[in-house]
């Protein structure tokens, strides 16, 4: 038998010998509850996996993002990067999962913090996004690096903050340190649940915009003295639905987004808040008689590889224009709120070719190759790192994410570590 075969059964032997060390390790972790926001046990958690990590041989550190955006005395953002070195150079393979869940909310039938085992699975708040991934990862590396402890390069792992508010506590700090310079990294995997025979590449656009109408304030018996401003986002509103919308659903992509519905450019009307606030609870009153002077509208636009972050925005504002040429009076500002770039890792990119390969080893599949509707941490990594060889890969069914009963397959994740190690040998593999 060839030497490559011979370690590719047993680095999978080395992984099923770990069944219950992946249970345990994901169970641990999901006891620390990490609830995001506001963000807690961010210490806890980072110190526990510095621990694992250390006594795998990994050079540990512990990193708050000192004055980024939701840090604080009272929940600071911890993060925890370990690195390991091989016998010789060669480049750096980093798995990345962010450490943080979303509060639980109602319907779960099992302690969300519990960790409990049964029929395979493994359920908690953030089993499978992403503390699954997390402990698969780490199983993986402490496989590979028993079962090829000649390897060349480094292996690094990180545990990360703030993913469910945007990652700026998070990847994005790390990225602006440079822990994702193409000079230290050369390839990524983050293990979001995105089922284990698929590879994503990248993720859709976002642009987040607050569009204000001005009006007048006047008596609300005598509306002709003042100028409405929620007529005036109605005007808006209605050219979205005539025009933007259809507009929106005839553009089609390249990009395979999952699930197919959204593979066409989208918008969500977020909210509508116009004319005098509501009144306070337990007031029974009437509003007072005015006509509304302002009307914001918030719009969440969800864009496509095929177009150009510029004319996204232009499109809204000639729609603006156009509305403003119509309607006598009609005045308004347009504020940007958030924008991410899509990104999208090429297919031939080395990431992508070896663990596509390790699909097809372990799980005799082709990998199907999708997109995220929404975005993940690959964004700052792509653009504050300017590292373009990362996926993201992992156990787990994505529609479980953020659910009541959330969980991970065991089995699953066992496939995932074997892929992920199979990875390893490939990239950083001794050279016959
Ligand atoms: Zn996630």
């Amino acid at each position: 038998m060839d030497a490559r075969v011979q370690l590719s059964d047993r680095l999978r032997a080395e992984i099923d010998a770990r069944r219950e060390d992946v249970t345990a390790l994901t169970q641990a972790l999901i006891r620390i509850p990490t609830v995001n926001p506001p963000g807690e046990g961010y210490r806890e958690i980072c110190e526990f996996v510095g621990r694992r990590l250390e006594r795998a041989g990994y050079a540990v550190e512990l990193l708050r993002a000192t004055g980024a955006p939701g840090d604080s005395e009272k929940y600071p953002r911890w993060n925890v990067v370990g690195r390991r070195e091989g016998r010789g150079a060669g480049e750096t393979v980093h798995f990345n999962s962010h450490h943080d869940v979303v509060e639980t909310g109602p319907g779960w039938t099992t302690d969300p913090f519990g960790g409990e085992v049964r029929d395979g699975k493994v359920f908690g708040r953030g089993a499978c996004d992403m503390k699954g991934g997390l402990a698969a990862s780490i199983i993986a590396a402490e496989a590979f690096a028993a079962v090829v402890p000649d390897y060349l390069g480094a292996i690094e792992i990180s545990a990360t903050a703030d993913e469910e508010t945007g990652g700026y506590g998070g990847v994005a700090w790390l990225a602006e340190q440079g822990y994702f310079s193409p000079s230290r990294v050369q390839h990524v995997i983050i293990p979001e649940p995105l089922n284990k025979d698929r590879v994503c590449l990248g993720h859709r656009g976002v642009w987040w915009a607050e569009i204000e109408t001005h009006g007048r304030i006047a008596h609300g018996s005598m509306p002709f003295l003042g100028d409405s401003a929620i007529r005036h986002m109605g005007a808006v509103l209605t050219e979205m639905e005539e025009t933007l919308f259809p507009a929106l659903a005839k553009r089609t992509t390249a990009m395979p987004v999952v699930p197919p519905q959204a593979r066409q450019s989208s918008m969500n009307i977020n909210s509508i808040h116009g004319g005098l606030p509501e009144p306070e609870e337990g007031f029974t009153g009437f509003p007072a008689a005015v006509v509304p002077h302002s009307t914001r509208l918030v719009i969440d636009r969800r864009y496509l590889i095929e177009e150009a972050p510029d004319a996204v925005r232009q499109e809204v504002v000639d729609l603006l224009e156009k509305v403003k040429a119509e309607r006598p009076g009609f005045r308004y500002d347009i504020r940007d709120l958030w924008t991410v770039p899509p990104t999208m890792t090429a297919r031939d990119a080395p990431i992508v070719a070896a663990v596509s390969r390790a699909i097809g080893e372990v799980l005799g599949v082709a990998p199907e190759y999708v997109v995220s509707p929404g975005t993940y941490d690959q964004k700052h990594i792509d653009r504050i790192g300017r590292l373009h060889n990362c996926i993201a890969y992992g156990p787990g069914i994505l529609d479980l994410a953020h659910q009541p009963d959330e969980y991970v397959g065991i089995d699953d994740m066992l496939d995932s570590a074997k892929v992920m190690a199979l990875a390893l040998l490939e990239l950083i593999g001794p050279r016959p």
